[in-house]
């Protein structure tokens, strides 16, 4: 049974004052905060067997390798991926889209191709694929949002062409909230034999994920964003097509055999987990998965569902607010400004009631730009937030519009 007082009593960092109020931590699509099975686990991890992995030939280094490669698992079965060496720990969404930004562009990118990205995306799903671009001469194409936020998917079919290489997505913005067809978006571009990346970073944590039912070729997503650590991270790739990649790093636990004449690199997953990995995050964000499977994710998710209908609901009706994206498939995030105040006065001054959010651009130019504006206030929540939460935001909000005006 999902109980929001057990919920809210495994995530420590909730329960404290700032500047003598309550927190209430509405900044959950920036990072979400940990629970204490994986606070325990880190702990876990430094007290009793921390040895480096694949290496070393103690007792010590044993259990460490096992727990780490038990914790590839948990996240295969997680994003149901058909085998673990589809399954590579990164530091995060960033590492993981510069990854194939370069090992895809290597292998299938050549001069006059085309990458298509979305207006909404995040930076990190951006950038990556201009300096790929830049370096082997392709061409980057955007497929634009409308003013609710949904994806033009209508102009997809015009967009892909016999030149296009790979269309990159995010599951959902973190700017609009908007949850994308991917579906739709995979059928479609798979039928012009384009491969699909998908930015999973404000999805995995909201969305029942399955890679081969999406039939997904690339899925990203960062730890920290899905109750696990900081600097954790994970790619999935078909092993048909991460079989072709060349590595992106090289160093140590990557290769086979290495001499000057001929380096061989090791077999999947390695290839491309090059040097001391960040084993003790890869183990903690396992444990923050498990939490979230023994929980129960259907009933995290209508829990979340719930709490999203009355969030979008409430906040609409601050007088003179507008939020940007209003589609009607959102996850937990409502980006808006209300009346003539800055976005970040109005941050400050809820900051100072206890009320924690982000503004700004949200690293993601494009989106902000999209509606003439120089940034927003966004609210993010999850299953540890609560409809009272709400409540104090939006007393909140007007409270500050009242200062501020
Ligand atoms: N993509 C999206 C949609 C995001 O929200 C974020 C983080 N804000 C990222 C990518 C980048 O994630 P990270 O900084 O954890 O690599």
């Amino acid at each position: 049974m999902f109980d929001i007082e057990t919920v809210r009593a495994d995530f420590p960092v909730l329960n404290q004052q700032i500047y003598g109020r309550q927190l209430i931590y509405l900044d959950n699509a920036a990072t979400s905060q940990k629970p204490l099975a994986v606070i325990s686990k880190i702990k876990e991890v430094y007290s009793l067997y921390n040895s480096n992995i694949h290496r070393s030939t103690s007792k010590l280094a044993a259990i460490c390798t096992e727990e780490y490669e038990r914790a590839r698992n948990t996240v295969r079965e997680f994003i149901n991926a058909k085998y673990t060496h589809e399954i590579v720990f990164t530091s995060g969404t960033t590492a993981g889209i510069n990854m194939i930004a370069f090992s895809f562009g290597e292998k299938f990118v050549n001069k006059g191709d085309e990458i298509v990205v979305c207006e909404s995306e995040h930076h990190s799903n951006i950038v990556p694929w201009q300096l790929m671009c830049n370096r082997k001469g392709a061409v980057l194409k955007v497929l634009p949002f409308d003013d609710s936020g949904e994806l033009r998917l209508d102009l997809l079919d015009e967009l892909l062409t016999e030149r296009t290489r790979l269309l990159c997505v995010a599951q959902a913005s973190n700017v609009l909230g908007t949850v994308n067809p991917l579906d739709k978006i995979v059928e479609k571009t798979h039928s012009k034999g384009v491969y699909v990346l998908v930015d999973g970073a404000q999805g995995i944590q909201h969305l029942k994920t399955d890679v081969r039912l999406a039939d997904i070729d690339f899925y990203v997503f960062s730890g920290h964003k899905a109750y696990g650590p900081t600097g954790t991270g994970v790619l999935y790739g078909k092993e048909s097509l991460l079989e072709q990649l060349p590595p992106w790093q090289g160093g140590g636990d990557m290769v086979k055999n290495v001499s000057f004449a001929k380096t061989t690199y090791a077999e999947l997953p390695l290839k491309f987990e090059a040097g001391t990995s960040n084993y003790t995050g890869a183990i903690a964000l396992a444990e923050a998965l498990n939490y979230l499977s023994n929980k129960g994710l259907d009933d995290i998710h209508s829990y979340e569902r719930d709490l999203t209908d009355y969030a979008l609901k409430n906040i609409a009706q601050i007088p003179e607010i507008t939020i940007y994206g209003t589609s009607k498939q959102k996850v937990g995030i409502a980006s808006f400004l209300v009346g003539g105040a800055h976005h970040s006065d109005m941050g400050e001054i809820l900051d100072k009631m206890g009320i924690a959010v982000r503004t700004g651009r949200l690293c993601a130019d494009p989106a902000i730009h999209h509606y003439g504006i120089t940034g927003v206030i966004r609210a993010s929540w999850t299953f540890y937030n609560t409809k009272n939460e709400i409540d104090k935001l939006c007393e909140g909000i007007e409270k500050a519009k009242k200062m501020l005006n």
